[in-house]
């Protein structure tokens, strides 16, 4: 058999595994192989059982989904879920509550339960204005935001609706999207309120100077308005494995410990550097049409 490929794709994370699934499925008589540099499939996605704790599982990275604004995986579990005939290899969600009254807040080296915020405001290790005390990292935001464009958090807006407010909202004499996120809220919340809000938010770089019209419907659409999350029972790496499976029960081919470290044209095929754990190799994968030039070899990095 001839070693060289139709497509490679450069990364088994989620997208590399259903690039080559997608492929796949549209034209089996492709070759179709992805290179993972590590030891894994799943990239940014992976989860592991912490020693002696068999019964949970640990994320290491992405944790949980959105399936409010995160359409497209919510379909591919629904497309993974209905192509599975094993009940024990289902993927399984549950509910992931993000403002549970017992959720621990760890803030200025004093540890807090979430309930702590509204029934003992005075545990509060923040000199918050009377306006401001009482309420959540999240409530202080959402009232914020509440001040720079008015009626954005009414939850009958779609999230559509909200983007078009914020483009179209003045602030301070300004469009919004002539401003930075850090700008506006420091305009309408205390430095001690915004500072709690970053650290007890649980995501600092959501509060950073981005532009002010982005941020904010992005911010109530993950955070805010009704943030009905969702976690994995098995780990959301389970997500990437059963892609992986299915790429390969449809002819494809995973290798892990391959490090594409460059791409070359060599002659009609473009060929792939890699390191592997067993030392270097070579890797041809033919270009698109016989015509072109070998750069537009279809190698798909991820
Ligand atoms: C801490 C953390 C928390 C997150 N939380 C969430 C969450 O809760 N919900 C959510 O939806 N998303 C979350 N995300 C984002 C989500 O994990 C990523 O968007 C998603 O996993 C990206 O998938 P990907 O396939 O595009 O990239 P990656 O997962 O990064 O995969 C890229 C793969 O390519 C490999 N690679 C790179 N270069 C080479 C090379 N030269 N040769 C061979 N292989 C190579 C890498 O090893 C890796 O396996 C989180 C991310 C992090 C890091």
């Amino acid at each position: 058999m001839t070693d060289v490929l139709d497509v490679a794709i450069v990364g088994a994370g989620v997208s590399g595994v259903y690039s080559g699934f997608r492929l796949l499925s549209t034209n089996r008589d492709q070759r179709v192989e992805i290179f993972e540099g590590d030891d894994h499939v799943g990239g940014r996605l992976l989860s592991a059982t912490p020693p002696g704790i068999p019964n949970m599982v640990a994320e290491l990275g992405g944790m949980r989904i959105l399936p409010s604004v995160q359409p497209r995986i919510t379909k591919l579990l629904e497309e993974l879920n209905a192509g599975t005939e094993d009940p024990a290899e289902l993927i399984e969600t549950y509910d992931f509550p993000v403002d549970d009254p017992d959720n621990i807040a760890f803030v200025r080296d004093i540890h807090l339960r979430l309930r702590d915020f509204e029934e003992s405001p005075g545990a509060i290790p923040y000199n918050l204005s009377f306006q401001e005390e009482g309420k959540t990292a999240g409530k202080l935001v959402l009232d914020a935001l509440e001040q720079i464009v008015p009626g954005i958090t009414s939850k009958d807006l779609t999230e559509a609706d909200r983007r078009q407010l914020a483009q179209e909202t003045s602030f301070g004499g300004k469009p919004l999207y002539r401003q930075g996120f850090w700008q506006v809220l420091m305009r309408v919340m205390t430095s001690e309120a915004y500072q709690l809000a970053k650290i007890a938010g649980g995501y600092q770089s959501t509060l950073s100077n981005w532009n002010a019209a982005d941020a904010i419907p992005w911010y109530l659409s993950d955070f805010g308005v009704s943030p009905d999350y969702k976690g994995f029972k098995k780990g959301f790496q389970q997500v990437p494995l059963t892609v992986a499976q299915r790429f390969e029960a449809v002819g494809g081919v995973v290798h892990t410990g391959a490090r594409v470290v460059s791409f070359e044209p060599d002659g009609e095929v473009v060929s792939l550097k890699l390191v592997t754990s067993t030392g270097r190799a070579h890797r041809p994968c033919e270009a698109s049409d016989s015509g072109d030039a070998p750069s537009r070899a279809r190698a798909v990095g991820s």
